[in-house]
């Protein structure tokens, strides 16, 4: 079974289990729910990798936001403060609510085999099944990828169509 489908501990007892029952994609996570066989407790989880990925585009979002809203602006006023500072807290109110679920739910059991093991049949379940630091530095290697293709695209174009 997949590691992100492994049943869960569950809050209110310790020998309770948390069982997956749905996995939905929404917008760019997918979310796994659990239900717990004692109490009527169900928990959204979103696989570390994605809180991961989700963290770095945020932070180079906002980091973005504030270079062309506060750096280059010169009378960034109170009502841009704010909004950048409520971009700010909602960033680290969504990171550190997922990762709560994470530790408040560890999984019932250690996965035996290692995660590798899995079959891992499309690039979906690969990236679901990476740790959370794997997910912080997959945009910014496929950010460079991109970069480097299109640099070396560049450079090919020149060579071959040098301009007049
Ligand atoms: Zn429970």
């Amino acid at each position: 079974m997949h590691p992100n489908c492994q049943d869960r501990q569950c809050t209110c007892s310790d020998t309770a289990r948390m069982k997956a029952v749905s996995k939905t994609w929404d917008r760019y996570n997918s979310v796994i729910r659990y239900q717990c066989n004692t109490c009527d407790n169900s928990v959204e989880i979103i696989p570390l990798s994605h809180i991961g990925y989700t963290l770095t585009v945020g932070v180079l979002a906002l980091l973005f936001i504030i270079y062309i809203f506060v750096i280059k602006t010169h009378d960034a006023g109170f009502w841009t403060y704010t909004i950048v500072g409520s971009l700010i807290v909602y960033q680290l109110f969504t990171t550190t609510a997922h990762c709560l679920a994470h530790h408040l739910h560890p999984l019932a059991l250690k996965p035996k085999a290692p995660v590798f093991q899995v079959r891992k049949t499309n690039l979906r379940t690969r990236i679901e099944g990476m740790s959370f630091l794997s997910g912080v530095f997959l945009p910014i290697i496929l950010g460079g990828f991109i970069l480097g293709v299109a640099l070396m695209l560049g450079v090919l174009h020149d060579l071959y169509f040098p301009r007049p």
